[in-house]
């Protein structure tokens, strides 16, 4: 016995019979005598659709209202979680719907992208003792001024983790469409292997570099509070991934994961003048427009010019090429140039640390598929290279059978 918070995904929640499904898993875990928490994701393509309305309401116009379009994409969690509740009273059990700000998500006031400052849970807490199963709509909060936000795609995941934090759960289980945490996407690499554990540390990393399985943040709030996270299949009963906190006794090999991700673009100036003070006036206005940079190279051309290629999220492509074009004409490069056509194919693992040669397996491999690096980054414990959005697939594929990540490689050892 103890006090569970479950999230449930998009596709665990995409009609009414997984509705009725996710139900009769909570009332299993409210009968053995567990207080339960539920937060729910809207409806599997819910949030896309409510996305493709505000644009068309707006169209030719500028992007919709940021602070409107929370208030619209909160709507589909509300849906489900209304649903779900009531679902559960018809099956005989107290059961209550909450939105984020009754349940006092507090967050900042960065619409789209929120952050969770605080979960007050004040009503929730009630609710559980008077032996309630409470339904939490994921993805959304609220400010201090008491304006709806949300929290970013995939968001509720962090919902979910957040809420085990504040209550002090004993565990959060989160459930999706895959059977846990894989060394590679299973619907991208058929060989990908479903981890047992895997560091927080790691997941952290794939979590950034693409592997859309868990929300950063969540795994940020899971190491910072020590929640246990565990990760499964809402369609089956296999056992799915825990995540740790602490590299105590973890199996180590040299990559444990291989991510990818195509949500970058990249852009090039080309013969910017060679001086102290161009990378500067170069990625300040892209700074001062809240644009995240990541990746940057610089080539060294002969007369005292240089090319110089960064990667900034699509979402920011446009706008980022329109100031590049200022920033062009006003330092004299001759061009700016645009490739949004890229993907990022990361190999992870904190046995990296310790071993080298990591860099150049990836480099042969790739080449050994004709596939072209156009970009290079690393830290201590991951290597990402950019390439054709095209071979992203293929890229992973050939590095998780090159770092040994294989399904059936052990059989063949
Ligand atoms: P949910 O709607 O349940 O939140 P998501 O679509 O956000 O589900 O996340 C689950 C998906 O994450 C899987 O269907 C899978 O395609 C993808 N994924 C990417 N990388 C991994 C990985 N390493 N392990 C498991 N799933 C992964
Ligand atoms: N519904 C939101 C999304 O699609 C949040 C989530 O599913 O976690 O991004
Ligand atoms: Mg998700």
């Amino acid at each position: 016995m103890g006090l569970i918070v479950q999230k449930f995904g998009g596709t665990s929640v995409a009609d009414v019979e997984r509705i009725r499904n996710v139900a009769r898993r909570v009332a299993k875990n409210y009968d053995q005598g567990n207080g339960m928490v539920v937060i729910l994701s809207a409806m599997a393509g819910v949030t896309d659709t409510l996305i493709d309305l505000a644009n068309q309401m707006t169209a030719g116009a500028q992007s919709p209202d940021k602070r409107e379009l929370d208030v619209l994409l909160a709507t589909g969690e509300q849906t489900t979680a209304a649903l779900l509740a009531m679902y559960l009273k018809t099956m005989g059990y107290p059961a209550r719907s909450l939105l984020g700000f009754q349940a006092e998500v507090v967050t900042d006031c960065s619409y789209g992208n929120a952050r969770i400052i605080d979960v007050r849970a004040g009503q929730v807490r009630k609710l559980i003792q008077d032996r309630y199963i409470v339904v939490v709509a994921g993805f959304q909060g609220c400010d201090s001024e008491g304006n709806i936000t949300t929290l970013g795609r995939g968001g509720s995941d962090t919902s979910a983790v957040a809420m085990a934090a504040a209550l002090k759960a004993d565990r959060c289980e989160i459930y999706t469409d895959v059977d846990g945490i894989y060394t590679a996407d299973p619907n991208v690499c058929g060989k990908a292997r479903k981890l047992d554990r895997i560091s927080c540390e790691e997941m952290l990393e794939m979590a950034s570099l693409g592997a859309k399985v868990l929300h950063i943040r969540s795994v940020e709030f899971a190491l910072k509070h020590n929640v246990p996270v565990y990760v499964r299949s809402s369609f089956n009963e296999e056992e799915g991934t825990m995540l740790v906190n602490g590299e105590q006794d973890m199996e180590r090999p040299v990559v444990s994961g291989i991510t990818y991700s195509k949500n970058e673009a990249r852009i090039t100036l080309k013969k910017v003048p060679d001086q102290p003070g161009i990378a500067a006036k170069i990625f300040a206005p892209v700074a001062d427009a809240g644009i995240n940079v990541d990746m940057i190279i610089q080539n060294t051309r002969a007369g005292g010019q240089t090319d110089l290629t960064f990667t900034v999220p699509k979402s920011e492509y446009q706008r980022t090429l329109e100031i590049e074009r200022d920033v062009a004409a006003r330092i004299g490069a001759e061009s700016v140039r645009g490739d949004e056509n890229i993907a990022k194919v990361s190999v992870i693992g904190v046995g990296m640390k310790s071993h080298s040669g990591v860099a150049s397996k990836m480099f042969t491999s790739l080449a050994d598929e004709n596939i072209n690096i156009m970009m290079i980054s690393t830290s201590e414990i991951r290597i990402s290279c950019v390439v054709e959005e095209k071979q992203a697939e293929l890229a992973v594929r050939t590095l998780h059978t090159a770092f040994g990540l294989d399904a059936d490689a052990d059989a063949k050892k």
